[in-house]
């Protein structure tokens, strides 16, 4: 057989099986994520294809993995549950993501609201997402390499901000790019200590819900090549 036959091979079966698919779902449901079409995306978004080829096997565990440049594809948990929280008041159109990483995230929401712009700064990783999602024929997504303390003033403001990497504190650009209405969700903290906050726009201020504890990377300063 033909190198590139097995590799497609072992990229269809085993533990990126179906049933191995079905198995993460349940135990998302079991875990309290209630929304349906977010599970309903997550069944069907190949995860698998978001790791190194290494790791696809372990695709569809409830589980951060690696993704190199000392970065890791956010445990689907995590996924499910942000995504839940953006879409809790209602459908979205305009979504900005922080931290696009292996893109997954990305890919899940680009099929939960109408338009998400991503930013990440980390060059390579950003190509890799970008190629993932044409492969996965995604297209309503835009990429800005940048740094996401600022996020994207130029096509502010946004009903929905996502932040994939824990920030020191909350940052005021991404405040300030939120549309009346508008949701922010963003873990907080550093070292062990991390809140998952969700931040509404009031039509007088923000209010404010912390969600519990997380584990995640930090939001880092400035881009990088
Ligand atoms: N949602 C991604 C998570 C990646 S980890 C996934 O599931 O694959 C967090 C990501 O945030 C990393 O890719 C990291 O490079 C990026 N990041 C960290 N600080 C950043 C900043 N200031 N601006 C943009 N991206 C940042």
């Amino acid at each position: 057989m033909a190198p590139e036959q097995h590799h497609m091979l072992h990229r269809g079966i085993g533990m990126t099986s179906q049933r191995t698919r079905e198995r993460l779902i349940q135990r998302l449901y079991e875990e309290g994520i209630s929304n349906a079409k977010v599970l309903e995306v997550i069944r069907r978004t190949p995860r698998h294809l978001f790791v190194d080829e290494a790791l696809a096997h372990r695709a569809y565990e409830d589980t951060a993995l690696p993704i190199g440049n000392n970065q890791t594809i956010s445990q689907p948990y995590m996924v499910a549950r942000m995504s839940e929280l953006l879409l809790e008041a209602g459908p979205l159109d305009k979504v900005m993501e922080i931290g696009t990483g292996s893109g997954y995230q990305t890919a899940i929401l680009s099929q939960l609201v109408e338009r998400v712009f991503s930013v990440e700064r980390i060059k390579v990783l950003q190509d890799r997402a970008k190629e993932r999602l044409v492969e996965l024929n995604l297209r309503n997504v835009v990429f800005r390499w940048g740094d996401g303390w600022e996020g994207w003033p130029a096509l502010a403001p946004y009903n929905g901000i996502i932040v994939t990497a824990v920030a020191t504190e909350v940052p005021q650009a991404l405040l300030d790019q939120l549309a009346p209405g508008g949701r922010l969700v963003i873990p907080v903290g550093s070292g062990e200590v991390q809140q998952l906050m969700l931040i509404i726009r009031e039509e007088q201020g923000f209010s404010r819900r912390v969600l519990g504890s997380v584990r995640f990377v930090p939001l880092l300063n400035g881009p990088l090549a």
